[in-house]
């Protein structure tokens, strides 16, 4: 029922949004040996050979005269614009590339002022998006409308345009984003004269070795002792094109004798006001990644998000677990409950498995002890380490069985 819901849905959207919104690897194409660019008199015709059909949107902007075409995930490769523009003076230049995420553009420069005459898209035998363009007169040149837009979106760089991010695989480097908790102004726990900014750091980094060493790719929210707030930290993640996050922390408790590691991820009962709170923010630029909400309505947004974390709250389930497992295997102190789901942002990302890691309590005694003993983190460091490549195979083997 829901699922035809969306299907209809995602249709009555002329295909602006994917069915699944992690599934955005069917990337459309740019067919170079099908393009041209063809002039004949003052009018001027421009074909576009493509892959499949992509949602689009052509207008033209003053100061230089220019017609921009963006496109929903077209991918120009490593195609030169220069090879499309042979035979045609009444274009100067010719740009194209990535222009933010789920988007790609093309910068035509005008040699002279011109209207737009028709604009379509062949679907039927091999896709083409088709434009007429002719010249007029500079007092009948019509640029789109909203100077605050045209400085919104802003011309590109020419770039190839690279992949959206997709689930992991196993086919390339898991990349994990390690984010060191607190640091400059908010030290977090201090107990027995360690702070648990410090000694978070110091572990994170040590991790990040470990886990290079073992073939992973890591990027870490903070190297230094700095303030990094929490949106950010879950900003990072997504501009890295994080598979998963790894929050590390070593709190303090006021009252009781709590000793042992903890795994939390987000709590079911949190899941909902996460996406409520996601769907009323303003900017939505970085909601999901390769996902472009911006002018979605706030149901549509929240059916995406809503799918998104429907995939990877099962994901984060279990990466809790065998992380708690593979703790537990390596002989280390485990908290008497040692997964656990908590309301914390930083695992609020609906796209990407997130846990925070408590790696024991700085008001214990022991624990503080162990916190500072190389050994111990050595083998705690192993033991993520190892927990983590335990997920991400199952994870692997997982999303090659939904891919087929
Ligand atoms: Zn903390």
């Amino acid at each position: 029922m829901i699922g035809r819901f969306i299907l209809l849905l995602a249709m009555s959207l002329a295909l602006a949004l994917p069915a699944r919104a992690q599934d955005l690897s069917a990337l459309a194409q740019y067919a170079p040996a099908r393009s041209q660019i063809a002039q004949s008199g003052d009018k001027l015709a421009i074909t576009l050979g493509i892959s499949q059909p992509v949602p689009y949107r052509a207008f033209l902007l003053a100061d230089p005269y220019r017609l921009v075409i963006d496109f929903r995930e077209l991918n120009f490769g490593a195609n030169p614009p220069e090879n499309l523009l042979k035979g045609s003076d009444a274009i100067k230049g010719l740009r194209w590339g990535k222009f933010r995420p789920g988007w790609s553009r093309m910068v035509a420069e005008l040699a002279h002022p011109m209207r737009l005459v028709s604009s379509e898209e062949r679907t039927k035998g091999d896709p083409q998006i088709a434009l007429t363009l002719a010249k007029v007169p500079a007092a009948k040149f019509t640029p789109r409308k909203g100077a605050a837009d045209s400085a919104l979106w802003d011309l590109p760089q020419p770039a190839p345009t690279p992949a959206p991010h997709r689930r992991q695989d196993g086919t390339r480097p898991l990349k994990v984003v390690l984010d060191p908790g607190h640091g400059g102004i908010d030290p977090g726990a201090e107990d027995g004269g360690a702070h648990e900014a410090d000694i978070v750091l110091g572990f994170a980094r040590q991790l990040r070795d470990a886990m290079r060493r073992a073939g992973m790719q890591v990027v870490m929210t903070r190297d230094q002792d700095v303030f990094v707030p929490l949106e950010t930290r879950v900003t990072v993640a997504r501009a890295a094109g994080a598979d998963i996050f790894i929050s590390l922390h070593a709190d303090s408790i006021a009252e009781g004798r709590a000793t042992g590691s903890t795994i939390y991820r987000l709590d079911d009962h949190a899941e909902t006001e996460a996406t409520r709170k996601l769907v009323q923010r303003h900017d939505r630029d970085d909601i999901l990644a390769g996902v472009d909400l911006n002018g979605q309505g706030d149901a549509i947004t929240h059916i995406l998000v809503d799918l998104a974390r429907r995939d990877t709250q099962p994901r984060s389930v279990r990466l809790s677990q065998v992380l708690a497992g593979a703790i537990k295997g390596a002989g280390l102190h485990m908290h008497k409950r040692p997964v656990q789901g908590a309301n914390f942002s930083v695992l609020k990302s609906p796209d990407i498995p997130s846990v925070l890691v408590e790696l024991g309590f700085l008001s214990s005694p022991a624990d503080r002890a162990r916190l500072k003993d190389p050994d111990w983190r050595a083998r705690m460091a192993a033991a993520i380490t190892k927990g983590v490549e335990t997920w991400a195979q199952a994870d692997a083997a997982e999303a090659k069985l939904l891919r087929q």
